[in-house]
Order: structure tokens, then sequence, then C-alpha cells
């Protein structure tokens, strides 16, 4: 089985390739909400699990092919960061391209140095956290035992004192777990350290682990997410999929270009987003055929289509 992946439009990303650095299912965690479906191998062992030699053959081979995409995203049947090779094939990566490299991890890891240092090689990291209190952790997470919440928060907030990249902080909320007052408080009390360059705010939107694990409905997402400091992105909801964000980039983007052509520079302006998140959604709305690039003399905008 390869371990590339893609590429695939990704809402977060854009054009995604996936680097699977583990295979079914190695993981640290064994999440009630998990998609790709319960932990066969709960472990905290590094090792290499895909060998280093066979992402060189494989994603060398698609480089050197002239492919292309927005993102190489780490990321896997479980949790990346539990290859041993990691630092090994992002160095390596950034050697041979300039495709900025996405690590999505669970963060559970971050305790310790060598891992934070090896995630620093990404030019984005999207960790996830889901709770900060020890029995909400275990109930969401169910973790391997001898993980400890309170070390992987301050491993966390460590990575984010030195990273120079950009943290989309994820929070996945499951209905009647995570979702109580207290337990929001203190996620929130450790985003305040943390200060993501944004926050992803997620519910169950796909066949869980466990089965009765429920989303929050959108109005409930939309409380939970008033309580989070700085930016807080909606980007999952069952019931109302019109609406997935109440700070959602890309209708925002869409709706700007669809009424006067924009360069990047206008667009950071109106949504007040970084150049990396404006890129990647115009890359995904032109992926979408909803959007196209015009050259103007010197100056590349960007148009909507109807
Ligand atoms: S950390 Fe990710 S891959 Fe691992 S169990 Fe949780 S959701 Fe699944």
């Amino acid at each position: 089985m390869s371990c590339l992946f893609g590429p695939v439009p990704s809402r977060r990303l854009g054009l995604s390739l996936g680097v699977d650095l583990v295979p079914y299912k190695v993981c640290s965690y064994n999440c009630i909400y998990c998609e790709v479906g319960e932990t066969t191998n709960l472990t905290l062992e590094r090792k290499e699990y895909v060998s280093f030699e066979e992402v060189k053959r494989e994603l060398g081979g698609f480089l050197s092919s002239g492919g292309g995409a927005d993102y190489i995203t780490f990321s896997g049947f479980g949790e990346p960061t539990l290859n041993s090779k990691l630092g090994e094939v992002a160095r390596w990566i950034r050697a041979e391209t300039e495709i900025p490299i996405a690590l999505l991890t669970n963060a559970s890891l971050f305790w310790r140095e060598d891992v934070r240092e090896e995630a620093s090689l990404a030019h984005v990291v999207l960790p996830s956290l889901d709770a900060v209190s020890p029995p909400v952790f275990r109930e969401i997470n169910r973790p391997h035992p001898d993980l400890e919440v309170k070390r992987i928060v301050e491993g966390l907030i460590l990575f984010s004192k030195g990273f120079e990249g950009e943290i989309w902080l994820e929070i996945l909320m499951v209905k009647g777990v995570n979702d109580q007052e207290e337990e929001v408080e203190r996620l929130a009390e450790v985003v305040k350290e943390i200060a993501p360059h944004k926050i992803q705010l997620n519910t169950v939107v796909r066949p869980p682990a466990v089965a009765n694990t429920s989303p929050l409905t959108y109005h409930d997402m939309e409380e939970i997410a008033k309580r989070f400091p700085g930016k807080v992105e909606i980007v999952g909801s069952p019931t109302d999929h019109s609406a997935l964000s109440i700070n959602d980039l890309d209708n925002s983007v869409l709706e700007t270009v669809l009424r006067r052509p924009c360069t990047v520079k206008d667009l950071i302006k109106v949504t007040g987003a970084s150049e990396l998140e404006v890129k990647t959604t115009l890359k995904s709305l032109i992926l979408q055929n909803r959007v196209e690039g015009i050259k103007i003399g010197e100056e590349l905008f960007y148009k909507g289509k109807m």
C-alpha cells in the first residue's frame, strides 16, 4: 500500500498530498469520535512504522514527475509523530521541494523535546486538544495509560512559544462529554496560553469509532466558539452545512471577489486573515471552479465565477 495519498482538495489545506507515516491503526489515542476506527496498536513507542526509504522513493517519484500540491501533509492512519523518522523525512522534504509541510497531530508526544523539535520543521502544525481535565481527557481520547494531559498541555504551550510557523488548533466537541461549561472554561484558559493563529472548532460529522458519540448543534457550537479568545472557525456542523463557520474565510473571500476582483493584499485587508490563509482559501476556491485568477499588468487579481 502506498504511503502517499492524493493530492486531494482539503477544506483546511487546499490541495493536500498526504504522507502516511504510520499504518492502520497505530495511535497513542483511541478517540471515541475517530473516523478511522478503533486503534489496534495503542502505543507510545516511536519507531520507523513506515520506512524513510519508502517515503523518499514514493515522494521523490511524485516530485520528479512534476507533481504539485499546496501542502505535503503528515497524517496517516494514526499519529504521525510516532514515526521516529519524522524529523529526517521533514528535513529531506525541505531540501527537495518548496511545498510547505503541514503536520496533523494529536500533540500527545509534545512533552518530548525531540518531538517538538521535529514538529517545528513543519510550516503549519494542526494539533488537536479536546480536553484539559484528566477524566474528560480519558473519556474522549481514551489515551495510552501512561499519558498525562497536564504534560501534553505543557508541551503544547512550550512548542507554541518557539514555533515560527502557524498553529491551527483543533478542538472537537462531543455532546455530553467535553461541552460542559467548566471544561470549555479550562480549554479557553489553555488556548490563551497557546495563542494559536486560529482555533478550528469541530464536532462529530462522520461515523465515529464509538456508537452514540453525538455532535453538537450548530447553535451550541456558536455559543462555545464565543467563549474562546482569538479567531475561531466552526469547521464541522451536522445541522447546518450552509453556514460552516462564524468566521468562514471561504465565504468571506468568495463574497468579496464576486463583487469586485481583488489581489491577495486586498483580501488580507478585507478579511483580516494571513497571507497563507488567503492563498490557501483561494487555491481551494479555484479548484472548486468558483474563482479564477486574472493578470492585469503585473498584478494578479482574483474574480468570482457566477
Ligand atoms: S488521535 Fe486521531 S487517529 Fe488517533 S484515535 Fe484520535 S482521531 Fe483517531
